[in-house]
């Protein structure tokens, strides 16, 4: 049976030959970038089509991969073989792309609340937490210029990524070998089969969106658990009197080179808006000013933004479409792409090399 996503049926110009590529990719992000590196180590063929980062959330983050996040000080299962994969992973990629893309980082988490305590403790009684979360220090310990009345602790283990290089190294690597396509794919210029799918004369064996929030808008996904959130940032000029390390107390402020520190990030579930919105810019500067009282007032360089696109169950989507074996979704990374990607996109890689990708669930 010939299928489209719009359900207008198209002749395949394959004809009775099979597709020409193993992997068409949609979208250049963090994820579609991990996705096309673990493709190209595999020995796949494919290409990867971006509209040129128009809606990337990758191009926001603060490249954080933090251990232990939230109130919860949460943690995913795998913890240190996330880790692991992911440090291995970006060591990899800075050979490869010829730029630094990972700095090990640890982080001051400054309790704000009580029950962080309790969840502190919770967590240094497992095997991880023992490993890698420092003691509560008493007030007084913390970074410099800011108050820490119930205390603050260290999270090692973690790292930051250069996700905007990573883009950007990756994109001209792309370029280089032919591999990418600058367009906006449109769910109806694809055609899918049940042996493969095409996109202009591009055919190969499997479509795989990596298009962050975008792919809630696909009658094919539209389903699933989604959990989505706006955030904003502010790149601030970094002072020399900002920490050192990257500091955590209900907001972060992250360095990022010599001249420049990241301060976010806003959660807010109006999807609709675009572009910087001053009542997000005001509320994070006077977050600024609690966290830093006798710091003054931090110079902004640029105001930033992106949706994050999580899944409620937890685990990203990984998988295929129940009714269009042709078509895949690698996405809801949510605040965790950084550490959760190189393992995912590893494994999406071997189940789709062994033709055991699973069907995505509602
Ligand atoms: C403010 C903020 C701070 C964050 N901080 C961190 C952090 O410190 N650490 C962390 O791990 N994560 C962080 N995140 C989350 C992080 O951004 C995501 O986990 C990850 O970057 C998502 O990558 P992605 O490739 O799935 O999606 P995206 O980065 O959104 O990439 C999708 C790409 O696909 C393109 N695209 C979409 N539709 C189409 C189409 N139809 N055709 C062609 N191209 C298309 C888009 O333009 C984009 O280039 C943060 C997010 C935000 C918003």
């Amino acid at each position: 049976m010939l299928l489209t996503c719009d359900r207008i049926h198209k002749p395949l110009i394959w004809g009775n030959t099979l597709p020409s590529l193993d992997l068409l990719i949609v979208g250049q992000g963090l994820i579609g970038s991990l996705l096309a590196h673990a493709a190209a180590d595999a020995g796949l063929e494919f290409t990867v089509i971006d509209d040129g980062h128009e809606d990337a959330a990758s191009l926001a983050a603060a490249g954080l991969m933090t251990p232990f996040t939230g109130r919860r000080f949460s943690a995913p299962q795998n913890l240190e073989t996330l880790l692991d994969i992911a440090r291995r992973r970006y060591a990899t990629l800075s050979e490869r792309l010829n730029a630094p893309l990972y700095r090990p980082q640890p982080m001051i988490r400054v309790f704000t609340l009580d029950e962080e305590h309790r969840r502190h403790a919770r967590q240094r009684q497992t095997a991880a937490g023992a490993r890698l979360l420092g003691p509560i220090q008493p007030a007084g310990h913390g970074p410099a210029g800011m108050p820490d009345p119930m205390g603050s602790c260290r999270i090692e283990g973690g790292g930051q990524v250069d996700v905007a290089t990573l883009l950007q190294q990756t994109r001209a690597w792309l370029m280089a070998s032919g591999r990418l396509q600058q367009a906006r794919l449109q769910p109806a210029e694809l055609t899918l089969l049940a042996e493969g799918c095409q996109w202009q004369e591009h055919s190969a064996r499997l479509c795989v969106l990596c298009t962050g929030h975008q792919a809630r808008h696909w009658d094919a996904f539209r389903g699933l658990p989604w959990r989505l959130s706006r955030g904003q940032a502010l790149i601030l000029r970094r002072e020399t009197t900002m920490p050192l390390e990257v500091v955590h107390a209900g907001r972060t402020l992250a360095p990022l080179d010599e001249g420049r520190a990241w301060f976010g990030a806003t959660y807010e579930h109006d999807l609709d808006k675009r572009g910087p919105d001053p009542g997000a810019r005001e509320t994070l500067l006077d977050d600024y000013q609690r966290l830093f009282p006798e710091a003054p007032a931090p110079e902004v360089l640029d105001q930033i933004g992106g949706i994050r696109a999580g899944s409620r169950h937890g685990p990203p989507f990984a998988g295929l479409t129940s009714n269009d074996p042709a078509l895949g979704l690698l996405d809801g990374f949510g605040s965790r792409g950084t550490l959760l990607g190189p393992w995912h996109v590893d494994r999406f890689v071997e189940r789709f090399t062994n033709n055991t990708l699973a069907t995505l669930k509602p």
